[in-house]
């Protein structure tokens, strides 16, 4: 027998090293899936992304009971479970998947030890990347070198779902925890990913370059713009080869502007790789800045700020529409995504590090890499080859939201104010502001100071004034 430990891959389909265990497996040898609950790591993760990822769990557990099978369920430390589980089952071998965050990859090696003294095999698989980090450089000096690279490596298709025959025909009985969430879920389990990625493959990838940052039409119908594909892939409940494959399928089936569309999804996905491969050679990323500076930045400690940017009571109408929708979904838009991020690092100057725990906390989808890595780019202390990248929240609006479809959403306070007033409120004359929308928050930082403050505090940290 061998026992396949599941961790954040709930899924049988296009598991790398549940396939490898099903490989080595023959129907008198079989394969017994576990999970185990592991009380610490869980105790890290945000409680919305917690319940999301136990409802994929509970999927699992009915997967593997269609196949005749059940999922091993077992909370402890994973050294406790798994050496006593392949004792139970007489296990030659413990199969896994890798995984990058240094927390995981301490438990990985405290299970490999272990089992190791007791006579146990363990074989981990490369799953939640398309291309390896360890087959490419250690750095690179920008994203496209980076890209360059990794788009020329060689990516494999999809592994297909073990045969039921070489599944251990067990029985489990545990009932999977379901814990309270304070917002409604998306449908949870392989099959709410597929049928999510249907969606934006019928309607959304032909033209996601030329939407993609169209905020109103990401609020009227979300895979029309982006793929919302994050909390899925962030939870391990669909497998990224999947993903490539389709998302190549139509590539490969369409022409001109569609194809360029296509091409732009799948680019996209080379971020995340990029993010992966940071961590996987900066295992502090959450913790210290990439970027190295000669002066300490002078980050506020303004407490005030920080609660008014996590309300979304800010007095930037873009800023409060992207707090208010993270705070009420567990997700976010990229382009207020980054522009959240930049408000809270420079028009605030409040350490990235603060912002990246509040995300951790409300984000469905958050990923130990993404986060980090996407708030170290925008708070220019990562991989961004600009030196201060500063976003205007007001040009923004004006670019990305132009009718103020996705502010008016969740700014309700401002849903009959004219656009214009809208997207220029931060620069009306407070009187203006209190005939117009009395309830709704004035600017807590002028546009221009803010800019300026943050210029000059980057400036003075990089030694260039
Ligand atoms: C401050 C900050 C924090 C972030 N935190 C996370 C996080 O915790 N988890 C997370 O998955 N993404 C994170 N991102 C990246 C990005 O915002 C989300 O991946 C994207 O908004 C998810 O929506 P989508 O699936 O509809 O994206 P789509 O536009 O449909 O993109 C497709 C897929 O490509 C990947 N992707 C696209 N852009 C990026 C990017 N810039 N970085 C990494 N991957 C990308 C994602 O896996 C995404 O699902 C963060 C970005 C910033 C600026």
């Amino acid at each position: 027998m061998s026992l396949f430990w599941h961790r954040r891959d709930p899924r049988t389909r296009d598991n790398a090293g549940l396939a490898a265990a099903a490989r080595d497996a023959t129907a008198a040898d079989p394969v017994v899936p576990v999970f185990v609950y592991d009380t610490d790591l869980f105790g890290t993760i945000g409680a919305r992304q917690r319940a999301f990822l136990f409802r994929h769990v509970s999927a699992l557990q009915r997967r593997y009971r269609d196949l005749g099978s059940d999922l091993v369920v077992r909370a402890g430390a994973p050294a406790d479970v798994l050496s006593e589980l392949a004792d139970e089952y007489d296990a030659e071998t413990v199969f896994y998947n890798e995984h990058y965050r240094a927390a995981r990859r301490n438990r990985q090696r405290r299970v490999e030890k272990r089992l190791a003294a007791e006579g146990v095999e363990t074989d981990g698989r490369t799953d939640l990347v398309l291309v390896d980090p360890g087959q490419l450089e250690r750095s690179y000096p920008n994203h496209s070198q980076f890209h360059n690279d990794w788009e020329a490596a060689h990516k494999r298709g999809p592994y297909s779902e073990p045969d039921s025959e070489v599944l251990a025909s067990i029985s489990d009985g545990k009932v999977v925890p379901e814990p309270d969430v304070d917002i409604d879920l998306p449908p949870a389990g392989y099959q709410g990913a597929r049928e999510r990625f249907d969606d934006f493959l019928d309607t959304g990838i032909t033209t996601y370059n030329d939407t993609r940052d169209d905020l109103g039409r990401a609020v009227e119908a979300p895979t029309r713009a982006v793929s919302r594909l994050s909390p899925y892939l962030a939870t391990g409940a669909i497998g990224i080869r999947e993903v490539w494959a389709g998302a190549s399928d139509v590539y490969d089936a369409v022409h001109g502007s569609e194809r360029r569309n296509v091409g732009k999804y799948r680019y996209e996905l080379s971020w995340r790789e990029q993010n992966y491969h940071l961590l996987y050679y900066n295992p502090d990323l959450a913790v210290s800045n990439y970027k190295s500076f000669p002066n300490e930045i002078a980050w506020r400690d303004d407490d005030a700020a920080f609660q008014a940017w996590v309300a979304g009571e800010t007095g930037y109408p873009l800023v409060d529409a992207g707090m208010r929708q993270l705070n009420a979904e567990g997700y976010l838009h990229n382009r207020p995504r980054q522009v959240v991020a930049s408000f809270l690092t420079k028009h605030l100057l409040v350490d990235w590090r603060r912002g990246a725990r509040y995300f951790t906390k409300q984000l469905i989808d958050h990923d130990h890499a993404s986060n980090h890595g996407g708030w170290q780019w925008t708070a220019s202390t990562g991989t961004d080859s600009v030196d201060v990248r500063i976003f205007d929240p007001v040009s923004q609006a004006a670019k990305y939201d132009e009718d103020a479809r996705y502010i008016r959403e969740y700014v309700p306070e401002l849903r009959d104010v004219p656009v214009g007033k809208i997207i220029d409120w931060p620069t009306l004359s407070r009187r203006e502001r209190e005939e117009l929308a009395p309830s709704y928050s004035h600017p807590i930082v002028g546009r221009n100071e803010g800019y300026d403050r943050a210029q000059r505090v980057f400036e003075e940290a990089l030694g260039k004034r």
